[in-house]
């Protein structure tokens, strides 16, 4: 059975060339203020993640729009309108966290069931993620499965890292198993609390791939997959080609470059293999996948143990050189 994805198929982000004028952007797509449980206001949410050096920001506060004409905008930082609407869950678990994207106009997610906001959102021009389901106790199968229209995955928050529930990579795998589907992944930080409290600000970030910065171009780009999250570590490229062996089984060989790595994880529909040098951190490594997988995602582990996360690469589709 062939793979898909929300978007159709995902775009690798390091097959989009500089010299088609694709840059990367940094941002933070979860973040609350005043207008919800946030501490900062709006305007030093802002300013804080524009002194950091980010490139985009999302405030997406419990329930409610935090309009982004409502403050000043630093230069150089892009403003991505959103909220975290909470649809109650009638599947049994915990009511939703959904991350919405793009959001133009309030919706009273309160009172309508998850697939009425789902829909309400994807036609207002959004896009909805799953967000931070390790921490809210979210069983695939039972919350997730029965709802359509979602764009992808957070796969790692800040704030519930806090909570020792902040990565959420066996859930997203669970789900592409499941719907036989691949869904782009974002690292984000759900930051609540002030910057100088050093607690949950900067900490997990996305990288989106980019011609424009604009809240659109960037979103599409979450959307389809040219993009990766990261705690620490940088991709700089991945390829895949077919190194197909004597029997003529499919094996997928793998060619990464990344800052100082301590060891590669290759997530597969059918386990996974590491990479990794003797006694010794890389920045490249080539090796081959398990033969058979049908796909597969990267985590990156730097030597201080921090990690970055590729979206899933569909295996299928890479013909015999
Ligand atoms: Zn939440
Ligand atoms: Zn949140």
């Amino acid at each position: 059975m062939a793979l898909d994805s929300p978007a159709g198929s995902l775009t690798s982000p390091f097959d989009l060339p500089d010299d088609e004028g694709y840059v990367w952007l940094k941002g933070n797509l979860h973040s609350h203020t005043t207008n919800s449980d946030g501490k900062p206001s709006p305007q030093e949410r802002v300013d804080g993640y524009a002194q950091r050096g980010y490139d985009y920001l999302c405030m997406s506060d419990h329930y409610t729009i935090t309009r982004i004409d409502s403050v000043d905008c630093p230069e150089n930082l892009t403003l991505i309108q959103g909220a975290e609407l909470h649809p109650d869950n009638p599947f049994g678990g915990q009511r939703h966290h959904l991350l919405c994207l793009n959001l133009q106009e309030d919706i009273d997610s309160t009172r309508m069931p998850p697939q009425h906001v789902i829909d309400a959102v994807n036609e207002q021009g959004g896009a909805v993620f799953l967000a931070h389901p390790h921490w809210s106790s979210v069983n695939i199968h039972r919350d997730i499965l029965p709802l359509r229209g979602l764009a992808g995955i957070e796969v790692f928050n800040t704030i519930c890292r806090c909570a020792a529930r902040g990565e959420s990579s066996v859930h997203w795998d669970d789900w592409m198993e499941q719907e036989n589907r691949l869904y782009p992944g974002l690292a984000n930080d759900d930051a609540h609390a002030l910057d100088a409290d050093e607690y949950d600000t900067c900490q997990g970030w996305t990288w989106a791939r980019v011609k424009q910065r604009s809240g659109q171009a960037i979103v599409d780009a979450l959307m389809t997959g040219a993009s990766y999250g990261s705690t620490g570590p940088v991709i700089h490229d991945i390829q895949l080609r077919r190194v197909d062996d004597e029997e003529g089984q499919r094996v997928i060989e793998a060619s990464i470059r990344c800052s100082e790595a301590q060891r590669i994880f290759a997530v597969a529909d059918n386990w996974g293999n590491e990479y990794r040098e003797k006694s010794t951190t890389f920045e490249a490594a080539t090796f081959t996948l398990r033969p058979g997988a049908r796909w597969t995602r990267f985590e990156i582990v730097g030597p201080d143990g921090r990690k970055a996360w590729s979206n899933p690469f569909d295996l299928t589709k890479i013909e015999r050189a």
